[in-house]
């Protein structure tokens, strides 16, 4: 395995994930005169109309694993829940950056929860569940509203139920769980005041920069909103972003770590959720900072500077999501909206197609 200092312009970027994110990425790589390789299991991937090469398989198919490690310089990763065993055929082969042990604890909400209370941090109060009698314990100590997560491969509310104040326990668990063994948590529902989170950055030697707390807004599960910067007090901001470069050293992540945290209504930062890869909430910064989240996620893994983080002005970025798209011909006649449109050809309730930035608004 090949472990240079830095991988310089010139090289190939492996890429695991074929979405949005992974296109933003291959388009800032190439901005800096990289060739991205994308691997996917999706044909005609947003991520692949815009890359230099594009494998599609399967994430078990070794051979291809293989051939793709052997045609890149370094893979990093848009997607978080690539199974453990394609990691450890690449491993084998070509640095992976943030590694298999970040994605380890990422990918399961119990390891997650865990990792990040057991360094003094608060999250949402939680427990464990692996059965219908165990949400029933849950909830009695919790209280209602809870909710209910598989602790593994959710996304956008997908893989949970709520919890409410008449709702059956088993139901639940069967709604969750199907007749099946599953590892879930129980978590309280938080009354918060708002939702925000942190990206940080970090290179291989230790070097970090954080991008300010931005505050999210979503509906149906699904991000809508991101205003930049959040309407929080600057102490709570810096505790957020303390919070986050914390989580990150912790972790010893190199690449990008997106931190989702809830806003208490008596001023407690929580964590929610981490993502070891660019993230929803970090769009805004194509528009309206010096270095975009995708351009630093390249310079991290490949160990180049770090760009600064600072915003050039405040901000608030849309996404379009299933036929908001249609907006379109309106947003790009908009002096001041920063339209980004995917590629997507299928247009379905709930899929992001899109996003728009607009600069100098505030809310
Ligand atoms: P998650 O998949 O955990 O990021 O949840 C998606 C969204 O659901 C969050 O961003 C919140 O808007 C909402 N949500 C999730 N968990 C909770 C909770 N414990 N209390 C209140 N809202 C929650």
């Amino acid at each position: 395995m090949k472990d240079l200092a830095m991988i310089p312009p010139g090289s190939t970027l492996g890429m695991l994930g074929g979405g949005q994110l992974g296109r933003m990425t291959a388009l800032a790589a190439a901005r800096l005169g990289y060739r991205t390789h994308v691997f996917t299991n999706e044909p005609d991937s947003p991520c692949a109309q815009v890359c230099a090469e594009a494998t599609v398989a399967d994430f078990t198919d070794q051979r291809a694993l293989t051939a793709f490690a052997a045609a890149v310089d370094v893979v990093t990763l848009e997607w978080e829940n690539v199974p453990p065993e394609a990691l450890v055929v690449l491993a084998g082969q070509i640095l992976v950056r943030p590694g298999a042990g970040v994605l380890a604890v990422t990918r399961d909400r119990i390891l997650e929860k865990s990792f990040v209370n057991r360094l003094g941090i608060e999250t949402t109060p939680w427990r464990r569940a692996g059965s219908a009698a165990d949400v029933a314990r849950a909830t009695a100590e919790l209280g209602r509203p809870a909710v209910l997560k598989a602790a593994r491969l959710g996304y956008d509310g997908k893989g949970q139920v709520l919890l409410g104040e008449d709702s059956d326990p088993a139901a639940a668990w069967r709604q969750l769980a199907g007749d099946h063994g599953l590892d879930a948590v129980v978590e309280q529902f938080v009354d918060y005041a708002c939702e925000i989170s942190v990206i940080v950055a970090r290179g291989p030697d230790g070097r970090r920069r954080g991008y300010p707390t931005v505050e999210n807004q979503h509906e149906h599960h699904i991000l809508a909103r991101t205003i930049v910067p959040a309407r929080i007090s600057p102490a709570l901001a810096a505790r957020a972003e303390d919070i986050a470069a914390q989580i990150t050293e912790a972790l010893d992540v190199v690449g990008l770590l997106a931190v989702e945290m809830f806003v208490t209504r008596d001023g407690r930062v929580l964590v929610n959720e981490l993502a070891p890869r660019p993230h929803n909430s970090g769009h805004w910064t194509l528009d309206a900072c010096a270095t975009s989240q995708f351009e630093q996620l390249v310079r991290a893994v490949c160990g180049l500077p770090l760009g600064p983080t600072d915003r050039a002005c405040d901000a608030v970025m849309e996404n379009l999501i299933g036929d908001q798209v249609g907006r379109w011909p309106e947003l790009i006649a908009e002096p001041g909206a920063r339209l980004h449109l995917y590629g997507k050809r299928e247009v379905r309730p709930g899929r992001k197609l899109g996003h728009v930035t607009w600069l100098g608004r505030t809310e």
